[in-house]
């Protein structure tokens, strides 16, 4: 018996090479049919014996593109229409967008093989990709993902490239990027030297090389953006780009030729070998082993270095040019938006950069390299954008149009649809005209791809957020979602945990609906209904926002809570800041851990002030790194007083700051098992940047799981401000609902 049958799948299916897979399996199988791309997804008819069709859905998904990720699948029978062979037709220009667009992929070992072997006709050709790699997000205009709408609509192919893409059994058949020397992309370098043609593109490597190993700045034009590119072995160079740049201590990424150079210079793990080597390439930190050679600008006050491999043919043929570890950080001045156009890097880049590494294939939109590293053994997304961004996360539940705009800063956006939610790229601190100017377009962007109109937008309640200034003037419903509820609901939505559970969102501000600054919050979830049932004992920040830069003033505002003036350390400032705290002039309460956590670090004079953020607690965490303690403070039901005390006897007594950090991190892992405890729910929810510190999530996991607990955290989506746009779609969702 003969049976047709339709196939929707909706997913990453577009670009990945999903389409001549199909079609070659239904060839295998003797089937007819037709497969095409849709706005949705993919859509495809296969018609043939009931049970060879059977086999067909069953191989389907059984040995589909390893790069495609399948969301949704809908299977109906129709009336046998009597095809006469298996084809793939043009693309459905179908109005309801939700096709899952693909990230960027790194360059697959097929093509580095292509670009290395002089024989090949793309030997050294820095734009060479195929079906499963090269760019994606970041040359497509409009979906579905067709050629003419990428940025490589302007490159007309050559007859042999429109071979390899017409020919179903090639590696490059429908590879939208798909280019050689002879059609394709070029790259130049400024001042100086033209649009290069064949063996210029080596003239030009070897500059960019000879102006690294001179110490100069190189703005080079990358998959994302402009990336600003110096020897990370030369003093001198880093300092001048920290310099140049703006940027006072902030960690540098480095980019490493090799796996091996890596491991010359880092301790890596396999799960971490397997980050660094995955399609995302992302950066991953690392712990440095010691050895000597990478400047110490790189990352002064910082425990790891970020470290990721080349990921495009042009970053691979640099690096064969110039085979040692450089800084490869965002193209932009301080914290502005990394510059995407050739012109627009001119002026921006223009002061900092000594030679431009340019192309001319445009990129649609800036995706800054995506920040990871490993905690007990799983991934955690710190800056989810080019590897990553737009895979919509999939959710349980049916979520009405809603625009989240995110926190203020780590922004990212979100639009949630149906039972996915779309998590833009990391839009970054929303202090500068650039980054709301870039803010605003993210959204426009996403709408568009996506062809979504919200009904609803959600924001964050603190008035001052940019974001939540954008919402207010969007004209659309607003809900206002709490910050640690949203931080909690983005980690529930990401690990699909519905009904009840124990919300543990600890990070270093958001506004809590009772006007103080939260930071230290537990909340009951039951359904829809947060209840916040513990926090940190509250304590002033005098001076506010610059309490946030300068643990020691936390430090002093916990002594003079427990003590007054008497406590606090004798020096030049003690008589203002008592002042303030007196007269509680400019000293905002707050219940923050991540603050207790700056405070800390000064108590044992570790760090008095964060050059950047989570700095003190970074420090504190690598403090602990070889040391196996179950040791503990007090902190009876998050009071603070008694850990204090006991650190400052410790001091006293001249105990390790070692030993500190531990008993300090222990005490809060001990703190959480006491509330999970009182709670009485099975699972644990850990959201917010404090736990972006492996030491503590992997203590309150052992603590808790001994105990029978689940403890769930974030793997794909930031558990810092850069994850809570999902959450509040979720809340607002429920709200909504
Ligand atoms: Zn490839
Ligand atoms: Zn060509
Ligand atoms: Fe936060």
């Amino acid at each position: 018996m003969c049976e047709r049958v339709r196939v929707s799948l909706a997913g990453a299916v577009q670009g990945v090479g999903f389409r001549p897979f199909v079609y070659r399996l239904a060839q295998e199988l003797g089937l007819k049919g037709w497969v095409m791309n849709s706005s949705t997804g993919l859509v495809l008819e296969i018609e043939g014996p009931v049970e060879l069709v059977q086999r067909f859905l069953d191989r389907l998904d059984a040995e589909r593109p390893p790069a495609s990720v399948i969301f949704a699948r809908e299977v109906s029978i129709l009336s046998p229409a009597g095809f006469e062979r298996f084809e793939i037709l043009p693309s459905d220009p179908g109005v309801d967008k939700t096709a899952g667009v693909l990230p960027d992929l790194a360059t697959c070992p097929l093509c580095i093989a292509d670009i290395t072997d002089p024989a090949n006709r793309r030997f050294r050709y820095p734009f060479t990709n195929c079906t499963n790699c090269g760019p994606r997000f970041t040359i497509l205009r409009d979906i579905p993902y067709d050629r003419p709408n990428t940025t490589m609509s302007a490159f007309a192919m050559c007859d042999r490239c429109q071979q390899e893409y017409s020919e179903p059994s090639n590696r490059r058949f429908h590879a939208q990027p798909n280019a050689c020397p002879v059609c394709g992309p070029h790259i130049w370098i400024e001042p100086g030297h033209s649009k290069s043609e064949g063996s210029a593109t080596d003239s030009c490597l070897r500059t960019v090389a000879e102006a690294l190993r001179r110490g100069r700045i190189v703005a080079m034009k990358g998959i994302g953006g402009f990336q600003l590119l110096v020897d990370a072995r030369n003093d001198e160079a880093v300092t001048r780009l920290r310099r140049l740049k703006h940027r006072e201590e902030k960690p540098f990424a480095l980019m490493m030729p090799s796996l091996n150079m890596v491991r010359f210079y880092c301790v890596v793990s396999p799960a971490e070998e397997q980050l660094l080597l995955s399609p995302a390439a992302p950066i991953v930190l690392l712990r440095p082993n010691g050895r000597p050679g990478i400047s110490q600008q790189v990352a002064r006050f910082s425990p790891f270095l970020g470290v990721m491999l080349p990921y495009s043919p042009l970053h691979h043929l640099l690096m064969q040019e110039f085979p040692y570890p450089v800084v490869a950080t965002s193209g932009n001045q301080s914290d502005e938006p990394i510059a995407i156009d050739n012109q627009e890097a001119r002026e921006r880049l223009g002061a900092v950069a000594d030679l431009f590494l340019m192309h001319d294939r445009p990129i649609a939109r800036p995706c800054d390299d995506s920040v990871t590293r490993i905690q007990c053994g799983r991934q955690t997304v710190l800056r989810r954008a080019r590897g990553y961004a737009p895979l919509p996360i999939p959710v349980s539940i049916n979520l009405p149009h809603i625009l989240a705009v995110g926190g203020h800063l780590k922004n990212a956006i979100a639009i949630a649809k149906g039972r996915q939610v779309f998590l833009s790229q990391h839009v970054g601190d929303l202090d500068t005209a650039e980054a709301r100017a870039a803010f605003e377009r993210a959204i426009e962007d996403l709408c568009r791809i996506y062809q979504f109109r919200p009904e609803y937008v959600a924001c964050d309640l603190h008035p001052d957020y940019a974001s939540t200034q954008w919402a207010c003037s969007s004209g659309l419903p607003l809900i206002g979602v709490q910050h640690h509820q949203a931080h909690v609901a983005a980690c529930a939505a990401e690990n699909n945990l519905r009904g009840s559970y124990l919300g543990v969102a600890w990070d270093g501000t958001g506004l809590g609906t009772d006007g103080t600054i939260w930071g230290g919050e537990f909340f009951l979830v039951q359904g829809t209904t947060f209840t916040r049932i513990a926090h940190l004992r509250p304590f002033r920040l005098p001076g506010g926002e610059t309490a946030v830069k300068e643990g020691w003033r936390c430090a002093a505002a916990l002594l003079w809570e427990m003590h007054g003036s008497e406590g606090v350390a004798e020096s030049p400032y003690k008589p203002f800041l008592c002042k303030m705290l007196t007269h509680s002039i400019n000293t905002p309460i707050t219940t923050s851990v991540g603050r207790l956590f700056d405070a800390v670090a000064s108590l044992i004079g570790l760090a008095h002030r964060n050059y950047f953020e989570g700095q003190a607690a970074m420090q504190l965490e690598r403090e602990i790194a070889n040391l196996h303690t179950a040791e503990t403070y007090p902190l009876p039901g998050g009071d603070w007083a008694p850990l204090v005390d006991a650190i400052q006897s410790d001091v006293r007594n001249g105990v390790a700051p070692s030993w500190i950090a531990a008993r300090f991190h222990n005490a809060l892992a001990c703190w959480i098992l006491e509330v999970a405890g009182q709670a009485g729910e099975k699972d644990v929810i850990l959201s917010g940047g404090v736990f972006q510190n492996a030491y503590l999530v992997s203590r309150v996991r052992t603590l808790l799981e001994e105990r029978g607990f689940r403890v769930h955290t974030h793997q794909c989506v930031p558990p810092n401000d850069g994850g809570i746009a999902l959450g509040q779609a979720l809340i607002a969702a429920g709200i909504q609902r």
